[in-house]
C-alpha cells in the first residue's frame, strides 16, 4: 500500500491522518497516512528513511515548512514564492514540493462568503504560514494588504517581497487605522496564551475576522474578535480540510468533497472541548 505522512513537532494529535483517512474512504483510494513525530534536526534524516520505506507523499507543518524547501528537487510556483512547503511528492528519486495553504485559505473564506478581490485586509503575523496567505490574499485581489508582526522586521520583509498592494505597519501603531473589511489572524499566539491582545481600535470593528489555527488555539483570537464586534468570525478548520484536499489531489489525482469530512472534524473538535 503506498504510504503518507505528515512530519512536525508536536504531531500526536494532528487531524490530518484522519482526513486523509476520510478522503481515501470517500473515494475508494488505499492508503497508508500516519503522523511522524520530526524536529528540524531530525527532519531529513527521519524523510529519507520515509522514502526508503515506501513514502510516495507528505504533509509537512511545524516548524519544518520552511526547512522542507530545502529537501526538494523541484518546487512549485508558489512554493518558491512563499518560501514554505506543506506538501511534497515523491517524483523519481527526490520530492517535489508544493505549498497548497493560500489555495486551501481561498477556498475555506469563499465558503464563508468571503471574496478578498477589493476588500481592505489586515494580516496578522509574518510566519510561514502568513507569508502563504499574503501571496494567496494578493493574488485574489486584495486592494489593500496591511502585514503586521510582533516582530516588525518580518513584517517588512513580507511587504517588501509582496509590493503593491501590501505594506508593514507596526503592530502598535493598528489602534490609528479605519476599519479593515478582513483581519486574518496568522500568528501562532494563541497556543500559548489565554488572551489575545487585539491591536485595533475599539470603533474600527472589522466585518470579517478569520483565524488560521482551530481548537483551543483560536479562541482567544475569536473571543476578541467577538468582543470588538466583528460580524463574522470563523477558524482555521476548513482551512486545515481545503489544504489537505488540495494535497489529496496532487498524490491521487482526484478532488474529494470536504463538506461531509469538514463536518465530521467539527465534531471531534466539539467533542474534545
Ligand atoms: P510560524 O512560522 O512559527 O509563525 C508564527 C507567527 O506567530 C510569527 O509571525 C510570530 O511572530 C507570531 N507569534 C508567535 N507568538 C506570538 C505572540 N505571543 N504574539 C504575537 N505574535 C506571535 O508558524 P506558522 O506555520 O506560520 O503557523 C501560524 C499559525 O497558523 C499556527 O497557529 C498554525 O497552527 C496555523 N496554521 C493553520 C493552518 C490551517 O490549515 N488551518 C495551516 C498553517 C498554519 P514573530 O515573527 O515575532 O516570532
Amino acid at each position: 500500500m503506498n504510504r503518507y505522512a505528515v512530519f512536525g513537532q508536536p504531531i500526536a494529535h494532528s487531524l490530518s491522518p484522519r482526513i486523509h483517512a476520510a478522503f481515501g474512504a470517500q473515494l475508494g483510494v488505499e492508503l497508508d497516512y500516519r503522523a511522524i513525530e520530526a524536529g528540524r534536526e531530525t527532519f531529513a534524516e527521519t524523510l529519507a528513511a520515509f522514502a526508503r520505506d515506501g513514502g510516495r507523499g507528505a504533509n509537512v507543518t511545524l516548524p519544518l515548512k520552511e526547512d522542507a524547501v530545502a529537501l526538494c528537487g523541484a518546487l512549485s510556483g508558489r512554493a518558491r514564492r512563499c518560501g514554505s512547503v506543506n506538501t511534497l511528492i515523491r517524483d523519481g528519486v527526490g520530492w517535489r514540493g508544493d505549498s497548497t495553504d493560500g489555495v486551501g485559505l481561498l477556498r475555506d473564506l469563499a465558503r464563508h462568503g468571503i471574496d478578498p478581490r477589493g476588500r481592505r485586509v489586515l494580516l496578522l503575523g509574518a510566519g510561514g504560514a502568513a507569508r502563504a496567505a499574503a501571496f494567496a490574499l494578493v493574488d485574489a485581489g486584495a486592494r489593500e494588504l496591511v502585514v503586521a508582526n510582533r516582530t516588525a522586521a518580518r513584517a517588512q520583509a513580507l511587504a517588501d517581497v509582496l509590493g503593491t498592494p501590501a505594506r508593514a505597519w507596526a503592530w502598535d501603531a493598528l489602534r490609528d487605522c479605519a476599519a479593515f473589511d478582513l483581519v486574518v489572524n496568522a500568528t501562532s499566539a494563541g497556543h500559548a496564551a489565554d488572551a489575545f491582545d487585539w491591536p485595533l481600535a475599539a470603533g474600527a470593528a472589522p466585518a470579517a475576522c478569520y483565524d488560521l489555527s482551530y481548537g483551543n488555539a483560536a479562541r482567544p483570537f475569536l473571543a476578541a474578535a467577538r468582543a470588538a464586534h466583528a460580524r463574522a468570525v470563523h477558524d482555521g478548520l476548513g482551512m486545515l480540510v481545503e489544504q489537505a484536499a488540495e494535497s489529496f489531489e496532487r498524490w491521487h489525482g482526484v478532488r474529494p468533497d470536504t463538506t461531509p469530512v469538514h463536518e465530521e472534524l467539527r465534531a471531534v473538535l466539539d467533542a474534545r472541548g
